[in-house]
Order: structure tokens, then C-alpha cells, then sequence
């Protein structure tokens, strides 16, 4: 039988690689931003177009190349940071593999520009999949720009597998703020299609977490610091009540490398047990510093994975360490979770109209008059017959169903463990909380449980669809204008659905410097509700979380909304605020479920509840 065996051509051997180092345009961006860390930059600018699809470009002013070297770092395994095995083990930067380039000109169009600080003039080199195709001098400052055009243009799989330009920017944004946050001392701009994202000074670590989530950042953060003979731990938690559900601003850089470790994540969690609820991710920014020894940061080709010797000890050390901090700054005590000034309004009164109260004058009224002829009105005050939901709800048909009936029913059914649930006199209607969650209430055939924050979530959107057919864009204008700072991306997010925003009655003014005059919110919207929904409008456009598309439409900004500004689980309601949503909620055109689809309410039929007695 023949050889069959064959070495594998370079450019073929390069694409393989490429699969493994770049996944995506962040991947590239991660790359270049690291190379221009390696090379001693002090101010870097990264240059994004159409979400990296078009152009990824890092601009450094770090050592730069001499023209062999340039041309030599597109080959593979070529490599300035180590020679030998033995330097695998004290590394001080962030490559080594010397793959990155090579894999990068295999799947893309390359422009270089690069220059040593004392050399004349610089080198210019152009490169697509592989091959060098035009090379010559160059006049450029002192430093390194490398231009990396049409990404995967030979690969058309891998770039119909891309996902939208929005969403690309957001993991290129994710893997900016990791390089960005670790090196605080070094200057940076980044742009996306013309315009600036973040434009970060060289500052101190405290200054680049606010310059990257904004000012809102300051202050939520306690700092952490605790050295002992097996690691430094350094940076800041966010206070627990600024924890989130969803994950977002967490962050382990190991000497000076962005990393991932469940099992440390989980040692502040552990830290922070029994001051934030279960479901909540507490926010922290750590720098653990370990011998170079006693960490393997080879373990995985993307290099968030590492492997520490002695994982347990830095669990022991981190948790504790974090404890004491919290401790430390004092922020246990002054915990509350559910406090949110909006919802202390009771349901009842929320969204009404405020009224004046009036002086009424019994002019009849006389204080020397004898008893009798003074007690005149309570007859006259008939119970208002509202409307009865049990009829919305059991059957539309039955008109006989009629609303006197259940009083009489809820009447004889009410056992004394309904005692101290105070019967509500207009209605007749009894109604529980239970759990702080669930609305109990009875009709004909048994009982109803409703989870409070859906049908409120219900009741607020078709509110807010009502409106919106009436009039599209109906607002409520504000008195005072309220002027919102936001981040970069934040902006960039706001300005993608701004449209959308006010179809449902937003009105908005972008303004300079990041900031956004608020003068006109939708009518459902009281103005302390304000910076919670924008809030919560931002993280669900959120990176990190999904790969799913940014808020895309008008209906599912509305949902958001109206999830923002629900009752929620756990609120207080009295008898009265209880009995009004729920018909409320009867009242809706669709009662069964939520804006998001969850059934509203459940009903447990007396003849189950009979059953238990047997
Ligand atoms: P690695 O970073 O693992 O060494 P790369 O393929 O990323 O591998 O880069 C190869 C070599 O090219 C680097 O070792 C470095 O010498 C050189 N290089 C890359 N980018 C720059 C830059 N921005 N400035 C100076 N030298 C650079
Ligand atoms: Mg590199």
C-alpha cells in the first residue's frame, strides 16, 4: 500500500487553528487588544464596524515591530513572549501561544502598520488568508495598528453562523470592559461605526469601574483587600442590595488575566449568604494575585478557564475575606430588599387621580337639637353595586349568575379562621393574602388563588395597550424634566429603541455628554418609577446573559415595562387593594394570563376540598 500520510500546508494547518481562537469577532478584538497590552501601550484605540463583520482595528502606541518581525508574526508558533518550557511557568503576559496573528490572517483581510519607537520609518504589510500581498515602507508613529477586514471571507459558513451586528457588539463590548477594567492605568477609546463607546483616561481601578458601568457604580462599591502567603485578593463587591438577577458585573481577573471559576464564584456567594435572596448574583470586581507557579492558565485555548493548585485554600481565603468587608463597611444592617417608594402606594389608590378633600357642612346639623332628628344619611348611603367579576369569570352567559348570590354565598362560608381578615364591607367579597404572593378568594365552586404580581403585570398592560389605541404616544408630561446619565453602550441601546419608546409615550432628549432629558413618560408610569425601568429596560438588553436579539419591538418593551412596574411577590396588600385587582383583573379582556404567558390564577374546587373530609 502507497504513503498516505501528508503534512498538512501551512495555510490549511492556520485555518484549523483559527477555529479554535476565533469564534467570533470578539475573539479577534480580545487578541488584538492583549497584543497591545503585551507590547507596553499606554493608549490603545480599538475601532469597531458593522459589529466587527466589516472591521476590527487596534491602534496601540506600545514597542511596535521592526519590518522581520512583522512579517514574522503572521507565521505560526512565532512568538517574542517565551522560549522555552520552563517560561511557561512565570508568565507575565497575556499571549504565548503565538497563534493568535497567524490564525487571524488566515480567515480575514489584514492591514498592518507598525513602528519602533527609534526607528526611521515603519512598515506597512497587507495579508489575506495567509499570503502576504503588498509590503513597503511606511511613514506612522511609534506603535502598531493592525486592521483585520471581512472576517471569515473564505469561510462563509462560519459568517452566516454570526449572529446580528448588535449582538456581536455586545460580546466585542463584554471582551473591551475584561482589558479594559484589569489595565485601569492605560488610556482607552473604542468606537463603534463612527461613534465613541467609552473614551477611559488612565486612572485608578475605583475610576474605571464607574467610567465603565457609570456613575451609578460609586456608590454600591465596598473595597476588598486581604493579603496572605498564598494570595492577594484586591478590588471591590457591590453592596447586597444591589444585587441582580441576572449575571452581569462579575469579574476575577488572576494576575492580571479575565477568568471564569464557578467553584470561586461560588465561595462569594457563600459569603454573601443570608444577606441577598437565593436567585440573586452578588456584583464584585476581584484581582487575585498568585504565584505564576501555582497557576495553569493552559488549560483551556480561550484562557478563561485556569486551574489554581490549591483551590480549596483560596475559597477558605476569598470567602472569608469578603465577609470581613462586608462587615467591615458596615452594609449588613441596612438591608430591604422589597423597598421601592412606588409601591408603597396601596394598589387601590395607585394611578388614580389624587382628590382634593372638600369641607361638607350638614347644614341641618345642631348641636342642641335632640337626637333623633340628627340622624338622617346612612340609609341614603346604598352600597354601589360594582360589577361582579365571578360573572366575568365563571360564565359570561349566565346572566342569572347575578352578583347577590355569591354575597350570600362568601356569607355563609366565611369560618371564623377567616377572623382578623376583615370582611370588605362594600363588596361583600373576602380576600387573603397568603404569602405575601397569593390573592385567596372564593367563588361559586371553590376557591381561587391569584399570584398578585401577574395579574397586576395583566392588569398594567391592558392599561397600557388601551392608551396607546386611543392615542399612539400618549404621555404624561413632566413638570420637572429629569436628566439620566448613562455608559456609552447604554446610549447606543436607548438610541436603538428609542422609536419604540416613544410609540409608548416616552419623550426623550439625547443630549451631550451621555445623558438623556426624560420630559414625558407613558401614563401607566409614575416619575419615581422612572430610573427602575430604564434599569430594567438596559439589563434585558444585556450581554452575557443570551445570545437572543435586543428589544425589538414595541410590544415587548410594554411587557417589560409593565413586569418593571408590577406589584411584586412579597408586597403587602390590604383587604381593599386586594379585592380592587382582583377586579381588575376580571376586567381584563384576557384574565388567564400574564403578558408573558404564565397563568394568572389557579382554582381548587370545594368538592376536592370535600374529599379530605371523607
Ligand atoms: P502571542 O501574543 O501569543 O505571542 P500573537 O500571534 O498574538 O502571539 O503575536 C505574535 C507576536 O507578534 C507577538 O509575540 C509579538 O512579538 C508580536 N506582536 C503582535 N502584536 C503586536 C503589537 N501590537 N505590538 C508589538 N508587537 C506585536
Ligand atoms: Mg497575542
Amino acid at each position: 500500500m502507497a504513503d498516505i500520510i501528508k503534512l498538512l500546508p501551512d495555510h490549511v494547518a492556520n485555518q484549523i487553528a483559527a477555529g479554535e481562537v476565533v469564534q467570533r469577532p470578539a475573539s479577534v478584538v480580545k487578541e488584538l487588544l492583549e497584543n497591545a497590552i503585551d507590547a507596553g501601550a499606554t493608549n490603545i484605540k480599538l475601532i469597531v464596524k458593522d459589529g466587527g463583520k466589516a472591521l476590527i482595528q487596534v491602534v496601540d502606541n506600545g514597542i511596535g515591530m521592526s519590518e522581520t518581525d512583522a512579517r514574522l508574526s503572521f507565521e505560526r508558533h512565532a512568538t517574542s513572549k517565551i522560549s522555552c518550557a520552563e517560561d511557561l511557568f512565570n508568565l507575565n503576559t497575556k499571549g504565548f501561544r503565538g497563534e493568535a496573528l497567524a490564525s487571524i490572517a488566515a480567515i480575514a483581510h489584514v492591514d498592518v502598520q507598525t513602528k519602533p519607537e527609534n526607528a526611521e520609518l515603519g512598515s506597512f504589510l497587507k495579508i489575506e488568508g495567509s499570503k502576504i500581498t503588498a509590503q513597503d515602507v511606511a511613514a506612522t508613529p511609534k506603535g502598531t495598528s493592525i486592521a483585520v477586514k471581512n472576517l471569515f471571507f473564505n469561510i462563509p459558513a462560519r459568517r452566516n453562523f454570526l449572529k446580528s451586528n448588535q449582538v456581536e457588539l455586545r460580546h466585542i463590548t463584554d471582551e473591551f470592559q475584561r482589558v479594559a477594567l484589569v489595565h485601569f492605568d492605560v488610556a482607552f477609546q473604542f468606537y463603534n461605526n463612527g461613534s465613541e463607546l467609552f473614551n477611559l483616561p488612565k486612572e485608578n481601578f475605583r475610576q474605571r469601574i464607574v467610567h465603565v458601568f457609570g456613575a451609578k457604580m460609586n456608590e454600591r462599591l465596598v473595597p476588598v483587600e486581604e493579603e496572605t502567603e498564598v494570595v492577594k485578593v484586591s478590588g471591590f463587591i457591590c453592596k447586597p442590595e444591589f444585587a441582580r438577577k441576572s449575571r452581569g458585573e462579575q469579574f476575577f481577573f488572576a494576575n492580571g488575566r479575565f477568568i471564569k471559576s464557578p467553584y470561586l464564584h461560588h465561595a462569594i456567594g457563600a459569603a454573601f449568604e443570608g444577606l441577598i435572596k437565593s436567585e440573586m448574583q452578588p456584583g464584585y470586581f476581584l484581582f487575585l494575585n498568585v504565584d505564576p507557579k501555582a497557576i495553569d492558565i493552559n488549560i483551556h485555548p480561550t484562557k478563561t478557564e485556569v486551574k489554581f493548585d490549591d483551590e480549596n485554600t483560596l475559597y477558605a481565603i476569598l470567602r472569608s475575606t469578603i465577609k470581613h468587608s462586608l462587615g467591615q463597611f458596615n452594609v449588613v444592617p441596612s438591608l430591604d430588599f422589597e423597598h421601592d417608594n412606588n409601591l408603597l402606594t396601596p394598589y387601590s389608590y395607585q394611578g388614580k387621580e389624587a382628590v382634593v378633600p372638600k369641607v361638607t357642612v350638614d347644614a341641618r346639623f345642631n348641636p342642641f337639637e335632640s337626637k333623633e332628628s340628627s340622624t338622617v344619611r346612612t340609609s341614603s348611603f346604598k352600597k354601589k353595586s360594582i360589577e361582579g367579576w365571578e360573572n366575568l369569570y365563571t360564565d359570561l352567559d349566565d346572566k342569572d349568575n347575578s352578583f347577590s348570590s355569591v354575597q350570600f354565598e362568601s356569607q355563609i362560608e366565611v369560618p371564623d379562621i377567616f377572623e382578623g381578615q376583615e370582611e370588605d364591607i362594600e363588596t361583600n367579597q373576602i380576600a387573603f393574602q397568603l404569602r405575601r404572593k397569593f390573592i385567596v378568594t372564593t367563588i361559586k365552586s371553590g376557591m381561587l388563588v391569584i399570584n398578585q404580581n401577574r395579574a397586576h403585570q395583566r392588569v398594567l398592560y391592558e392599561k397600557f395597550l388601551a392608551n396607546n389605541e386611543v392615542k399612539q404616544g400618549v404621555s404624561q408630561q413632566l413638570l420637572f424634566p429629569l436628566t439620566l446619565e448613562f455608559t456609552g453602550p447604554e446610549i447606543q441601546q436607548l438610541k436603538q429603541f428609542h422609536e419604540h419608546l416613544s410609540v409608548l409615550g416616552f419623550i426623550m432628549n439625547f443630549g451631550k455628554k451621555q445623558k438623556v432629558t426624560v420630559s414625558g413618560i407613558p401614563t401607566i408610569m409614575t416619575e419615581t418609577s422612572i430610573g427602575t425601568v430604564f434599569a430594567e429596560l438596559l439589563i434585558n438588553n444585556e450581554s452575557e446573559v443570551t445570545d437572543e436579539e435586543v428589544l425589538s419591538s414595541e410590544v415587548l418593551i410594554a411587557k417589560i415595562l409593565c413586569r418593571t412596574l408590577a406589584l411584586k411577590s412579597g408586597q403587602p396588600l390590604d383587604t381593599t387593594s386586594q379585592i380592587a385587582l382582583v377586579n381588575d383583573l376580571f376586567g381584563c379582556e384576557e384574565s388567564k394570563l400574564d403578558p408573558f404567558n404564565r397563568i394568572i390564577y389557579t382554582t381548587i374546587e370545594t368538592d376536592l376540598i370535600e374529599k379530605k373530609f371523607i
